[in-house]
């Protein structure tokens, strides 16, 4: 019987750290192991922005239903990111403030089993917009950040060539079918990450991934353990 017990110690204090999914992924899925990890190296932290930088504005379409899947994908209206990334944020946020905007978040890190619920809810051809769960999206490794700018005086939005998650042409940083003051805002949005460390997708102009990304694991603990 005590050998029996010994046993069931030995497989319970063996059980992963992370998961491993169908394509093999290594995903980090245990909050105590990702505190173990940050404790070895403090930049993997999942940094929450608001607290970080208190004068950015969130709008976390994904905890609404006004978002391209109609549905709400978040249970909680927060933002995090790694470290690095929300160090080049706060930087950012001061660029603009001189110039007197500041930043609108939409999205940060994406727990990993968000990214599978889009993949399984999107229809048809939106399966194309959405991160293949099979790499998983740099939203996962919460090295991505979905935003746009603000104008401070008014607090409206900065104009911009389409609304976030647009799945139209003009969304594509390289469209420029567009009135020139459109292009000029989007350009230097675009202009201010490259300069900071980050590097704007090729279809969404909103979407920027931290150059670095790969030294950073999937995630996959939700918003309410963090
Ligand atoms: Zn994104």
């Amino acid at each position: 019987m005590k050998n029996y017990f010994a046993v069931l110690l030995l497989v319970a204090t063996c059980l992963p750290a992370f998961s491993q999914n169908k394509a093999n992924l290594k995903i980090v899925s245990n909050y105590n192991a990702y505190r173990a990890d940050v404790a070895k190296n403090p930049d993997l932290e999942l940094v929450e922005i608001k607290k970080a930088i208190p004068s950015v504005v969130l709008d976390i379409r994904y905890a609404t239903t006004n978002n391209f899947m109609n549905q709400v994908m978040y249970k909680q209206a927060r933002a995090f990111a790694r470290k690095p990334v929300v160090e080049k944020l706060k930087l950012i946020q001061a660029a603009l403030k001189k110039k007197g905007y500041g930043l609108k978040i939409y999205d940060g890190y994406r727990p990993y089993a968000v990214t599978v619920s889009f993949y399984e809810k999107a229809q048809g051809e939106d399966k194309k917009f959405v991160a293949d769960p099979a790499k998983g999206s740099k939203h996962n490794r919460g090295c991505a950040v979905d935003l746009s700018i603000i104008d401070l005086k008014t607090g409206k939005d900065v104009p911009m060539p389409t609304p976030y998650d647009s799945f139209e042409a003009a969304a594509a940083p390289t469209y420029n079918n567009l009135p020139a003051n459109i292009i000029k805002n989007r350009d230097f949005l675009i202009n201010l990450m490259h300069a900071h460390g980050f590097k704007v997708v090729y279809h969404e102009w909103w979407h920027f991934d931290f150059i670095g990304w790969e030294k950073f694991d999937l995630m996959d603990i939700p918003f309410e353990q963090l």
